[in-house]
């Protein structure tokens, strides 16, 4: 069965245009036109990928996120207007996956989300083929299971975001490695199409602030200048 997106957007014209193109890309779709309405949809019907305007009536696109984020894994791609929303879109309070800015075209939208989704299916496989993966790693007092997404420090489960384990997932497998933002946007984002490293370093800077004894001083995830950032373990 095809994959199954959650349109949500009060905005007719565009919530047409957006699920006439989706279909035609061969996913099922289903729409919501205010943020109960998609809340309770997102809910009831699990999609695979949520596209989320963020000016909704009844509840906004904000608060929605920051609702839905504890209780589903789908990737977020959130709709916005303004440049200045970015860093709320992407930030830790909301925990969208991507944003697209205000107007785009249908073919850059369909890009991300074909990404995105491949992005997930890469998971799944690797997940249900633990093989190439070590049950977990061991950093001193830093733990990361594999298994269960699981993070202990000094033996204590640590509450990263989804992302910020795959980020620190990712750092635990190229140890002592230089990555570039664009590198680690495109293995832990998988935006091929599209990139931006503010993304990484507010992930890097939340990380930070979980597993560094002294955030201001990172001696785990260290900024490489001109490089990226290279985990030291
Ligand atoms: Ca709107």
């Amino acid at each position: 069965m095809s994959e199954l997106i959650l349109v949500i957007e009060d905005e007719p014209t565009l919530r047409d245009v957006l699920s006439y193109n989706l279909r035609k890309e061969g996913y099922r779709v289903e729409v919501a036109a205010d943020g109960a309405e998609g809340l309770e949809k997102a809910r009831r019907l699990r999609p695979d990928l949520i596209v989320l305007d963020v000016m909704l009536p009844q509840m906004d696109g904000f608060e929605l996120a920051r609702r839905l984020r504890p209780e589903i894994t789908a990737p977020i791609l959130m709709l916005t207007a303004r440049t200045d929303e970015v860093d709320r879109v992407v930030g830790l309070e909301v925990g969208a996956d991507d944003y697209i800015l205000k107007p785009f075209s249908m073919r850059e939208l369909q890009a991300r989300i074909k990404a995105h989704l491949r992005r997930l299916q890469m998971l799944q496989a690797s997940a249900a083929s633990t093989g190439s993966l070590p049950r977990e790693f061991v950093f001193g007092n830093l733990v990361i299971g594999v298994e269960r997404r699981e993070v202990l420090l000094n033996g204590q489960p640590l509450h990263l975001k989804p992302k910020e384990y795959d980020l620190l997932l990712f750092f635990a497998r190229h140890p002592r490695r230089i990555l570039s933002r664009d590198y680690i946007l495109e293995q832990v984002w998988g935006w091929q199409y599209f990139g931006d490293s503010r993304t990484v370093d507010v992930h890097v800077r939340w990380l930070r602030e979980k597993i560094e004894p002294d955030p201001s001083h990172p001696v785990r995830i260290v900024t490489v200048r001109g490089g990226g950032y290279r985990f030291e373990g």
